[in-house]
């Protein structure tokens, strides 16, 4: 029977073997005819990339009931108006400025490690730049005109404010009302076994998607980008650690290595994924049952969080525009570094949690301090890699403000937070 270490140890096992099997895969290739063919259209073009595919799927399916399901809940749970608007501003704050310090922190590393400084110029990879909507449009689209068609097209922002209206009236409808409110509950409890259900076969969906990527890309782009590589993953490294975890231990008084051990499977979801939306059920999952976070601010909180919040993808923009510009040879003046403060903050808020759409983002802060949107294709080679682990963190920044906003609003069941097994069994799949 797989025990609840068990199931992260095997996710991490399946992880391992796919990026070793898939790298020698991958340097294997080129030398004989069946080979290749048995790899790329049985393996990586068949089996494997459909596992993948269905398990991304599978987790993609219950984000849109989870988060309408549980935010009602949350919503109809919360006293008042002015609680909500409370919660939302201290989230809110929260998310903007622990993006704000990611930058920071992105742009100082690449001014002292100069990772752009001689880059090759030469790269063939075209990158083509869309059109942005304007910042009213972006407003009006928050609100949705029909929610049916909303959840349809998974509009997260759209769903939040159904949700939280919803919520808000059922609060208000009386005896009618908790009746509504507890089939909500009902169904909540109801999909976040399926989530569990879903965890089991992790292992499985996780191997076949970094199979499917390292044996079709292989690692030979890291080396060429080296030095960038190398300084996206320390800041994501020093932010995913040094900054949430002083912000856990300063403001919530919290140990951040019982947070860290917690975080541990929805940080390998995400790292297997790319993709903060997909990750969301585990997260939410997580940061309710196993780090005591309840559900009125968890479910207002994460949902925001895997939308808006995206600490891992600034620090990659940060890096990239310091990069890009040393690798142009162009100088970028003080206030230019404030400009990209400000766009990358509004830039990582504008990512959704899919894959790759961060690098998509970066056109809209290079366009800012007018430097060269071509540069993107310098990077677009370890891109994807580098995808995986600011998912990572995005992931984690939006379980920490959530784990701070609820300690801050007594909401936060300390009991559940400090016992390592508390909600393991369900989280963990068993
Ligand atoms: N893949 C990231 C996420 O889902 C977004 C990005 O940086 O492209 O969180």
């Amino acid at each position: 029977m797989t025990t609840p270490q068990g199931l992260t140890k095997q996710i991490l096992l399946a992880m391992v073997l796919a990026i070793i099997t898939g790298a020698i895969a991958q340097a294997c290739t080129g030398y004989v005819a069946w080979f290749d063919t048995l790899l790329t259209d049985y393996l990586v073009g068949g089996v494997f990339f459909v596992i993948g595919k269905i398990f991304v799927a599978t987790l993609k399916l219950l984000v849109v009931p989870l988060v309408l399901v549980s935010l009602v809940c949350g919503a109809a749970n919360l006293g008042s108006g002015s609680q909500l608007g409370r919660l939302g501003g201290k989230t809110i704050l929260l998310y903007l400025f622990t993006t704000a310090v990611a930058i920071s922190l992105a742009m100082g590393f690449a001014l002292l490690f100069e990772p752009g400084v001689g880059a090759d110029l030469t790269s063939k990879a075209q990158f083509k730049v869309n059109e942005g909507a304007s910042f009213a449009q972006v407003l009006i689209n928050i609100f949705p005109s029909n929610p049916i068609s909303a959840m349809a097209e998974g509009k997260m922002l759209q769903i939040i404010v159904f949700a939280l209206l919803l919520g808000v009236a059922i609060n208000h409808s009386g005896e009618r009302g908790s009746r509504i409110k507890q089939t909500f509950e009902d169904w909540n409890e109801v999909i976040l076994n399926l989530v569990t259900m879903l965890m089991k076969v992790a292992p499985i969906g996780v191997f076949a998607l970094l199979f499917t990527l390292f044996a079709d890309k292989g690692l030979a782009a890291i080396q060429e980008l080296a030095v960038y590589f190398a300084v996206v993953v320390a800041v994501l490294l020093v932010h995913a650690t040094l900054v949430y975890g002083s912000l856990i231990t300063l403001l919530a008084r919290l140990n951040p290595k019982t947070f860290y051990a917690k975080m541990r499977n929805v940080q390998l979801f995400a790292f297997s994924t790319a993709s903060s939306n997909a990750t969301l059920p585990i997260t939410m999952r997580t940061v309710e049952k196993r780090l005591g976070v309840d559900n009125s601010v968890a479910s207002f909180s994460v949902p925001l969080g895997a939308t808006l919040n995206m600490d891992g993808t600034a620090i990659m923009q940060g890096v990239a525009t310091v990069f890009i510009a040393q690798a142009y040879g162009i100088v970028l003046a003080p206030a230019d570094f404030l400009t990209v403060i400000a766009t990358a903050t509004l830039a990582s808020i504008g990512t959704a949690g899919v894959p790759g759409v961060g690098l998509v983002m970066l056109s809209l802060v290079l366009t800012q301090v007018g430097l060269p949107v071509e540069g993107i294709a310098l990077i677009i080679g370890v891109d994807r890699l580098l995808d995986m682990l600011r998912t990572a963190v995005n992931v984690t920044g939006d379980a920490a403000v959530s784990c701070i906003v609820a300690n801050s609003e007594g909401k936060l069941d300390k009991t559940c937070f400090d016992d390592i097994q508390a909600g393991q069994l369900e989280t963990e799949g068993k």
